[in-house]
């Protein structure tokens, strides 16, 4: 115990020590950076007008232009010259069925008020009968003639024995020779509507995979009360009928924005520092009817582009010694596409690449700190905790490992490739309520947000990079899970 807290007191003395070259940066980012310019960046991006940026809208590309002429403006130059500051990410966009209706005797069942298809399929059948298969174990399928009949379920655990997983669960329908599974769903954390709501989200891929229609649809019937348990459990003598309609699986790209500052020194300007944040979120939607629809998403991730392009005019005119490469990514809330993209396709090769310095953020509850997830996953924690102290930051890390938001951001995309990834964030301490009252919320607005605190955060993000830029060299920590990709990319 003594010797670690002896160890500890060293470095802190170490990382207390500034040069003087690091005294003059310091001075010069207090200077040069401004609370207005924040201000501006913020109130733009995370305006009612860009309309909270969703994937695939032309807000979301009004989004990455901004950030594109930004980066003009400030002497950031495209890596492909041909096309620019866009790099094209190819999706595959799915739509669930958007009409269904099913009939049971005389009872009638809605899409959304009463049920949902979550995954693209097409139907239509009539007056078949339907097999009862309560909590779906494999007793519960035995000696069942399922041919062309519909299975209804309970989504639910089982008093005993154990339930099959979906996918073993919808094959042996299938080769039983049934038409659908349908489930019924008792709501308990999520209420129904929300459910729907994120149900109801178009899904993403990279259009390199394949995804198709499926031919069996799986659909959740919502029973609150269980009287519709009681009802189906009765009435399987009743004829049924189900038309499922309206899903669309189609093709499109949106951009990401890419750019870079040549570094100063004639032999280290071969290596980047990848400057990375989301620049995409989720858009408009109609939870509560009358109620605010716009997510404006200014922490999420207004500050991580904020932030970017305030770092992107300081170092325009103070290149460091490496050069910088700036990525806002897009299509992360929907799966982190825009990230893989880029790391599937780098404009410049990705050994080259040595240290990722993402931001992407939730929400913040401690303006005295700066949280970075990843702390000491790398060889950086010393200059990334000093980065904080001449503005008065303390820089900790992540506190709620539990929520594994390592592998929930762009950072992860290159970390599986080897990179040395962290991700920068503004300072959370726990997952509060000052957390989940903004966290993909219509209320997380720009005139919300801790513009001193936010100043102050850049400020240090600007200096983390400037350190990162002047040492030697980028490593995992020994036995990292990803320090084995890294040596692989490296060598
Ligand atoms: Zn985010």
């Amino acid at each position: 115990m003594m010797r670690k807290g002896f160890q500890l007191f060293i470095v802190c003395v170490l990382i207390g020590f500034s040069s003087e070259a690091q005294k003059k940066v310091i001075k010069n980012i207090k200077k040069s950076v401004s609370q207005q310019g924040i201000e501006s960046h913020m109130y733009f991006y995370a305006s009612d007008e860009l309309r909270g940026r969703n994937t695939g809208t032309i807000e979301n590309r009004i989004a990455a232009r901004y950030i594109a002429e930004r980066f003009r403006a400030y002497g950031v130059k495209p890596v492909d010259q041909q096309n620019g500051f866009f790099q094209e990410v190819g999706l595959t966009r799915t739509k669930i069925p958007n009409e269904a209706k099913l009939t049971v005797g005389d009872s009638v069942f809605n899409l959304w008020d009463d049920m949902i298809f979550t995954s693209p399929a097409t139907l239509e059948i009539d007056s078949v009968n339907y097999v009862f298969v309560e909590y779906g174990t494999a007793a519960d399928f035995e000696d069942k003639d399922f041919e062309g009949k519909i299975a209804v379920g309970i989504y639910a655990l089982p008093p005993e024995g154990q339930r099959l997983e979906r996918d073993e669960m919808v094959s042996l329908l299938k080769e039983k020779g049934a038409v659908a599974l349908l489930e019924l769903y008792r709501p308990s954390k999520f209420d129904w509507p929300l459910l729907i709501n994120y149900l109801s989200n178009d899904s993403y891929e990279l259009n390199t995979k394949e995804v198709e229609e499926s031919n069996f649809p799986v659909g959740w019937i919502v029973d609150p009360n269980l009287e519709r348990l009681k009802f189906f459990r009765e009435s399987d003598s009743l004829p049924i009928s189900l038309s499922i309609r309206g899903s669309q699986i189609d093709h499109l790209t949106v951009p990401n924005v890419v750019g870079y500052i040549e570094g100063a020194d004639p032999k280290l300007k071969d290596e980047y520092i990848l400057i990375s944040a989301h620049l995409d979120h989720v858009g408009v939607k109609n939870v509560v009817p009358g109620e605010d629809s716009i997510f404006n998403g200014a922490r999420d991730n207004g500050i991580g582009i904020t932030n970017m392009l305030t770092t992107a005019e300081y170092f325009g005119k103070n290149p460091p010694k490496r050069s910088l490469l700036f990525l806002a990514c897009n299509a992360e809330e929907v799966g982190l596409l825009g990230s893989e993209w880029y790391a599937e396709y780098p404009l410049i090769p990705l050994r080259k690449t040595v240290y990722n310095i993402n931001t992407d953020t939730g929400g913040y509850n401690d303006v005295t700190k700066i949280t970075v997830v990843g702390l000491n996953r790398t060889n950086t924690t010393p200059e990334l905790i000093k980065s904080g102290q001449p503005f008065g930051l303390t820089v900790i890390d992540d506190q709620v490992p539990e929520e594994n938001l390592y592998d929930r951001s762009d950072n992860v995309s290159f970390a599986k490739k080897g990179v040395p990834a962290i991700s920068f964030d503004p300072g959370y301490t726990a997952m509060d309520d000052e957390i989940k009252k903004y966290y993909h919320q219509p209320g997380d607005e720009p005139q919300t947000i801790d513009y001193e605190y936010l100043t102050k955060y850049c400020k240090a993000y600007i200096y983390a990079v400037y350190l990162l830029t002047e040492m030697d060299t980028f490593k995992w920590t020994e036995g990292d899970k990803y320090q084995e990709a890294g040596e692989e990319l490296y060598k």
